[in-house]
C-alpha cells in the first residue's frame, strides 16, 4: 500500500479508467477536505486496468500501487491557478522515513500557493474584476485565516426581470417602471380620470 497525505482544504476526487479489483472498469479515487491544521489521507494498491494488445485482444494488466499513487498525485497536483514550480497544493506520496519533513514542506508549499491566490483575489478586487476572483482564491483566504471583503461571492444581482415584460427593474421594485404592471398580481395601474 501506498499512502497519498493531502493537506487541502477541499475533497478531491478522480475517476480512473483502473480500479482496485479486476472487473470495474472505473475507479472513484477520494480524499476529504482536510482540516485546515490537518490532514486526510488515501491508501492506495495495485490496480487492474482492461487494455487492447494487438496479440492478445482485451487483457487484465496490473499497475503497480507507485505509479497509481503518483498519477493520482499528478493529476491532483496539475492544472491548478497560479501554480508554478516550487509550489502547490499540499498532497504528496507518504514516504514513511521523512514523513513529518514531507507533511512541513508541504504545508510550506501549500501556504505560498494560497498566499499567491491570494494575492490575485487582492488585485482582482483593488481593479474591480470581482469575477476573476475564484473559488480557489476564496478557499486560498480561508485556509490562511484572511478575510477579505470579497470573501463571499456577491451578493445576488442588484436587479430582476419584471415577470409580465421582461424588462430590467430594481430587485426591490413592487411595480414595473417600464410596463406598469404590479409584480405580484400583475395588475395595471387605473388610469387617472
Ligand atoms: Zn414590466
Amino acid at each position: 500500500m501506498k499512502t497519498i497525505v493531502s493537506c487541502y482544504p477541499k475533497p478531491l476526487e478522480v475517476v480512473r479508467p483502473y480500479a482496485p479489483e479486476r472487473g470495474p472498469r472505473l475507479h472513484e479515487y477520494k480524499i476529504e477536505a482536510a482540516p485546515p491544521d490537518g490532514y486526510k489521507t488515501l491508501d492506495v494498491g495495485d490496480a487492474w486496468e482492461l487494455v487492447y494488445r494487438q496479440e492478445r485482444g482485451w487483457v487484465w494488466e496490473l499497475i503497480p500501487e507507485d505509479e497509481v499513487a503518483s498519477d493520482l498525485v499528478g493529476h491532483w497536483n496539475s492544472g491548478r491557478v497560479g501554480q508554478v514550480s516550487g509550489f502547490g497544493p499540499g498532497i504528496f506520496v507518504k514516504d514513511p522515513d521523512r514523513f513529518d519533513e514531507q507533511l512541513e514542506a508541504a504545508r510550506q508549499s501549500q501556504e505560498d500557493w494560497f498566499n499567491f491566490l491570494y494575492e490575485q483575489g487582492e488585485d482582482a478586487d483593488k481593479l474591480g474584476q470581482r469575477s476573476n476572483i475564484t473559488d480557489e482564491m476564496r478557499e486560498a483566504a480561508r485556509w490562511l485565516g484572511k478575510k477579505p471583503k470579497w470573501l463571499e461571492p456577491a451578493r445576488q444581482e442588484l436587479t430582476k426581470e419584471c415577470p409580465f415584460c421582461g424588462s430590467e427593474i430594481p430587485r426591490r421594485a413592487t411595480v414595473c417602471k417600464v410596463c406598469l404592471r404590479d409584480i405580484d398580481t400583475g395588475a395595471t395601474p387605473k388610469k387617472a380620470k
